[in-house]
């Protein structure tokens, strides 16, 4: 199929062809299999070539030949590279957000916020450029010095899910690049322009700092061809972000080789409020989290764990809240709720909401698909709240989409109890101004999520902290904090410099 078979040339079309052009590429060179469709209206925006296995296999190739010059570059100036990236995503902030945007369907303050964290997290990666520490430890022998070094690791396959179809790319490749190591990218082909726009970003930062070209490749391919990925030994790291479903299956085949995984998989993230909660503070904190992105974050809140003395309050607040909503095409800067990603998502949340009720729920706001008539192929819902007397299987299940489940708790170890009671681990909050609830929450014995929050929602982590949650969400961390570690291998040297060859443990020999 070529792009001068779409017929009309919609404005969507012209925002996206004109962002394009100004990221560096031409839209009338595109041509393919891959078909780009914009969840806002539904439309048909572009095609793309698609990659098949030997296309994959053969950027592999080209990837590792690369990784081999990259290593021996010193760290602070492969630094340079990711900072150059950082200026032209700061320049190109707008072009490739309205790429996210067209792509994801958020609003653009959203997109552009995407776009914002991979600036941070190249300013981060170009400060780590120069710390890329090991440790001296003292020697138990005399004359011997006992030391770690970090070294590059390898091609690093990074496996991208939509809903954030840059910003997972750059907190992997930022990393990787200043460790040393060369990165090849397959994004979810529901999102190929905007990953490449950011490909075309790095390609140039690149090509202008003189490093090898070839240590960044993107495949655009579906999962099928993406197992190469999986299965090859020259790709030590495969950095997997998408479904549990998913990472069921990337995570054992990878294993199976000995490779490493990074895997950052689903949630289903919940907020504690307690009767000492600031009930204004919890209301925003919580509405933003659940119904934002229409409720396609990883870190989308999905419970609000209410104590029974406050539910009957809190849930008229939330219910209030809710029907002042926006919801509609995000290209209208008042919009604040945009569209589920296509078909499958709507039918998604439809069949959970159904399960909700036959579980004992009751829908009290929402659920509905509006804007039907104005959009036919695009699909808008009401984000929905239910309440429910248990946490059932459903409540149990990570629906991506917007739907609020609201359980009651008497006491704070049995709200504990039941925010833990899930197979996910990755996002989660209390609200309180009470400092003993708040410290129990982020102990030992509270909340077993990788992020664990106090008077914030779930949702909108910091490039900072490391990123990334437990159980059923995969165990790997991203980003900020010491995450840089998984992008690397760790040698110890003992070096002896006594003459003699006493040997550790006391041990006698020859
Ligand atoms: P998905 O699992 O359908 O796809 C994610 C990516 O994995 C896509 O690029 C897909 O093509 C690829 N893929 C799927 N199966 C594969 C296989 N067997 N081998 C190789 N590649 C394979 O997820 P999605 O619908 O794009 O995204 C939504 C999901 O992602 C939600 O569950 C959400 O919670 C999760 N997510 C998690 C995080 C996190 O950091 N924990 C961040 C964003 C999204």
């Amino acid at each position: 199929m070529s792009n001068t078979a779409l017929a009309t040339k919609t404005s969507l079309y012209n925002d996206v062809s004109a962002a394009l052009q100004a990221i560096g590429v031409d839209p009338s060179t595109l041509d393919g299999e891959i078909k780009t469709r914009s969840p806002l209206t539904g439309e048909t925006l572009l095609f793309l070539p698609k990659h098949t296995a030997e296309d994959v296999e053969a950027a592999i190739d080209r990837a590792d030949e690369a990784f081999r010059t990259w290593r021996d570059v010193p760290a602070p100036v492969r630094g340079t590279v990711v900072k150059r990236w950082g200026e032209l995503l700061t320049e190109h902030k707008r072009d490739l957000a309205i790429l996210v945007q067209a792509e994801a369907g958020k609003s653009i303050s959203e997109a552009e916020g995407e776009v914002q964290e991979m600036i941070d997290i190249c300013d981060f990666a170009v400060g780590q450029s120069r710390m890329l520490y090991g440790q001296t430890m003292p020697s138990e022998r005399p004359g011997h010095r006992l030391m770690e070094t970090w070294h590059p690791l390898g091609v690093v396959g990074v496996i991208s899910a939509f809903n954030f179809p840059v910003a997972v790319y750059s907190w992997n490749t930022a990393l990787a690049l200043i460790c040393g190591d060369s990165v090849v990218w397959k994004p979810s082909e529901m999102v190929a322009l905007s990953a490449l726009g950011a490909h075309t970003l790095l390609a140039r930062a690149i090509e202008e700092q003189d490093a090898p070209a070839e240590i960044i490749q993107l495949v655009l391919t579906d999962r099928y061809a993406a197992e190469k990925l999986l299965d090859d030994p020259r790709v030590p790291l495969i950095s997997a972000t998408g479904s549990t479903r998913m990472g069921r299956e990337v995570g054992p085949r990878v294993a199976a080789r000995f490779g490493k995984t990074i895997l950052e998989l689903g949630g289903n993230n919940a907020a504690i409020v307690t009767p000492d909660a600031d009930l204004d503070l919890a209301l925003r904190g919580i509405v933003f989290a659940a119904a934002g992105t229409a409720g396609q974050r990883c870190t989308t809140m999905r419970r609000v764990i209410v104590h029974e003395s406050i539910a009957e309050e809190l849930t008229e607040k939330l219910v209030s809240a809710y029907q002042t909503l926006t919801i509609g095409d995000p290209r209208d800067e008042q919009i604040l709720v945009g569209p589920l990603i296509n078909e499958s998502g709507f039918q998604g949340m439809q069949d959970a909401l159904k399960a909700a009720t036959e579980q004992g729920g009751t829908v009290i706001t929402g659920g509905n698909r509006v804007l039907e008539d104005e959009f036919p192929e695009a699909y808008y819902v009401e984000p929905a709240i239910v309440t429910m007397p248990a946490q059932t299987d459903i409540v149990r299940d990570e629906t991506f989409a917007p739907i609020l489940y609201v359980l009651t708790y008497s006491t704070l170890e049995e709200a504990i109890a039941l925010q833990n009671d899930v197979p996910q681990g990755l996002s989660s909050a209390i609200f309180t101004e009470n400092q003993r609830e708040a410290e129990l929450f982020v102990s030992a014995s509270g909340s077993d999520c990788g992020i664990a929050n106090v008077n914030i929602g779930t949702s909108g982590a910091e490039i900072g902290g490391a990123f990334g949650g437990e159980k059923e969400t995969g165990g790997g961390r991203e980003s900020g904090s010491d995450s840089w570690k998984s992008y690397m291998r760790r040698a110890t040297n003992t070096v002896n410099y006594s003459g003699e060859l006493p040997l550790a443990q006391g041990v006698k020999f020859l």
